[in-house]
C-alpha cells in the first residue's frame, strides 16, 4: 500500500494507464452501447422492475466489453466504503433477494441532489452492510451505480477510502447510461442510500 503522500504521483499515472485501457476497450465498448441504443426507446413502456433488469443487463454488459483493462478484477472491494445511493426499484430486487424487509424511506430522484452529497460525506469509509467476508452477497442483483463504477486503471489501491482519501480515480464516464436508468423510472422515484432501505 502507498503512503497517502503518494496519492497524487498514483493518481496521475493511473490516469495516464487509464487511457490507454480505454484505447484497448475502445472497439467493444463502442459496439456495447450501440447495441444498447437499439433497445433505449423500450424501456419507457417498462415498469420499474423492467427498467432495473434492462440497466442490470447493459451494466455488464459494459463491465464485459472493458474487460480486463480496469482494477475491478480480482474480487477487489474498495468502492464498497462508499456511499451508494439507489432507487426504490434497485431495493426492490435486492429485498426480493435477500427476504429482507425494507425500510420505509427514499426521497424524490428530483429532489435528491443534496442528499447524496450528505450521504457522501456520512458513509464514505464505511462498508455496505452487504459486503460480506470481502465480497458483495448480493452480487447478481447488486445497484447500476456498483456495475458501472468502473476504475480505468489497474490500480485498485486509489478507490481504498480509507488509506487514498485523496487519491483520484479515473472512472470510466458512463453516468449517461445510469442517468438514462434514473430518468426512465421518473424523477418522482424514491431514492436513498442503501443503508437507509436496509438498515442493520
Ligand atoms: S451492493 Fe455489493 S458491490 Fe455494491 S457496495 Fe454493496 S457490497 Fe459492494
Amino acid at each position: 500500500m502507498l503512503p497517502t503522500q503518494d496519492d497524487g504521483v498514483l493518481s496521475e499515472l493511473a490516469s495516464k494507464e487509464a487511457e490507454e485501457n480505454m484505447k484497448a476497450s475502445h472497439g467493444r465498448i463502442t459496439a456495447t452501447l450501440k447495441d444498447m441504443d437499439k433497445e433505449l426507446p423500450f424501456i419507457t413502456g417498462m415498469n420499474s422492475e423492467g427498467i432495473v433488469h434492462w440497466g442490470f443487463k447493459w451494466g455488464q454488459a459494459i463491465v464485459d466489453a472493458i474487460g480486463e483493462n480496469c482494477a475491478c478484477i480480482n474480487k477487489c472491494s474498495h468502492c464498497c466504503y462508499q456511499a451508494v445511493f439507489i432507487s426504490k426499484a434497485e431495493a426492490t430486487e435486492i429485498a426480493k433477494f435477500t427476504g429482507r424487509e425494507m425500510a420505509d424511506v427514499g426521497v424524490p430522484l428530483i429532489e435528491s441532489i443534496g442528499l447524496i452529497e450528505e450521504s457522501r460525506e456520512k458513509y464514505t469509509t464505511k462498508p455496505c452492510p452487504f459486503l460480506k467476508d470481502g465480497s458483495c452477497s448480493i452480487y447478481e442483483v447488486r445497484p447500476i451505480a456498483c456495475r458501472v463504477n468502473i476504475n480505468l486503471s489497474k490500480q485498485s489501491s486509489l478507490c481504498d477510502t480509507v488509506n487514498h482519501p485523496k487519491a483520484s480515480v479515473p472512472y470510466a464516464a458512463i453516468d449517461g447510461f445510469h442517468d438514462n436508468i434514473l430518468m426512465a423510472l421518473g424523477l418522482m422515484h424514491p431514492a436513498e442510500d442503501i443503508r437507509g432501505w436496509f438498515p442493520e
